[in-house]
């Protein structure tokens, strides 16, 4: 087998989701985000796990990502979806039962028209300017939105992964002046959201990067490893290069594996001057520039010939990756491809 590896530790995933729920009161339920295809993981084999662990409500970022949700886990659990009822939707929030997050006017109009009697949320926007009724638009509609008994108001905080930035506090007030005395269950927090304290909390929390194992959640056990099969073992002399573009050129002798993965696979190639790989606890420095589907390891160091390298796991996370790529947790884990093996362990 030449395809890279994914191994994805579901008992690692559930006990992040227990830890994440643990954080909050007992009175505050903890969902699971599972948008992007359970943030590249695989939707199902993650909401079954996280069923498993005791969510019973997942969060979703289309109507579409809903069904695979509802296929695998049944009726039995809620299904929200942030980005509401659009156009084209009706059918699949009635069949899969699914619940809009309503994020405007134009929304709520097309949902009580198409589906009345169909149990739905409302978004509100805080000041992130994405998704949701603003303040304006949100006192225009609340006396008739409320009349329809929505099942949740939301929010989403936009600088939760730094608790000191004056955002947060802002837009909890926000949240609060639009929605304190209203006689429906309320979720304001995300993993950032949940580790800022209980007055962030509200009835519903929302984690996703954390239960993956990413910041800003720092305690996260590790669930993703990705190991590369080594194709081939080359012995360069003093001054060969590897690679387009000849980017790197060997100072001495040599020895480089070519491993089976490269940018197609959503290893970027911006990663490859500060990036290892690891033979067990060792570093191998990536040589030249990462190919489509193949990368030129440094193993000269090593004793024992590799049949693998790992790219992600215990040794080196999804965060250190990223800012070798000068992004974030959330971009590597959802740029990891379809073509790699995806192999579940635990649940
Ligand atoms: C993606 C998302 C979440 C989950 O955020 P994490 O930072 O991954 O925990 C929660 N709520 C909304 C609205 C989102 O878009």
């Amino acid at each position: 087998m030449s395809t890279a590896r994914l191994t994805i530790d579901l008992d690692a995933l559930a006990a992040n989701w227990r830890a994440l729920d643990a954080v909050s009161a007992d009175t505050t339920e903890t969902a699971a985000v599972v948008k992007a295809n359970g943030y590249g993981l695989g939707a199902q084999p993650v909401a079954r796990a996280l069923a498993k662990a005791g969510a019973r409500r997942f969060f979703v970022a289309v109507a579409e990502e809903g069904a695979a949700i509802r296929e695998a886990l049944g009726p039995g659990v809620e299904i929200n979806v942030f980005s509401g009822h659009m156009r084209g939707d009706t059918d699949m929030i009635r069949d899969l039962n699914l619940v809009p997050m309503i994020n405007s006017i134009d929304q709520m109009l097309r949902h009580v028209e198409a589906l009345p009697g169909h149990p739905f949320g409302i978004q509100l926007d805080t000041g992130m300017n994405r998704l949701g009724m603003e303040p304006a638009e949100w006192a225009a509609l609340r006396e008739i939105a409320l009349e329809q008994n929505p099942t949740l108001i939301m929010s989403h905080l936009a600088c939760a992964d730094e608790p000191d930035h004056d955002m947060n506090l802002m837009q909890l007030q926000a949240f609060r002046e639009m929605t304190d005395g209203l006689a429906v269950p309320r979720s304001l927090s995300a993993t950032g959201g949940i580790l800022m304290g209980p007055e962030f909390h509200f009835d519903v929390t929302r984690p996703g990067i954390g239960l993956y194992g990413g910041l800003p959640y720092e305690e996260a056990l590790t669930v993703v490893r990705l190991d590369l099969p080594v194709i081939q073992l080359r012995e360069l002399e003093a001054g060969e290069t590897v690679g387009y573009g000849n980017t790197w050129t060997a100072p001495g002798p040599t020895v480089i594996a070519t491993v089976a993965a490269g940018y197609a696979d959503g290893i970027h190639r911006i990663i490859g001057p500060n990036t290892h790989l690891f033979a067990g606890d060792v570093p191998c420095p990536i040589r030249g520039r990462i190919s489509m589907d193949l990368i030129g390891v440094e193993v000269t160091h090593l004793t024992e010939e590799p049949g693998g390298l790992t790219l992600l796991g215990p040794q080196q996370s999804v965060d250190m990756i990223a800012d070798n790529g000068g992004t974030i947790g959330y971009e590597v884990l959802t740029s990891l491809g379809g073509r790699m093996t995806r192999r579940y362990k635990g649940g």
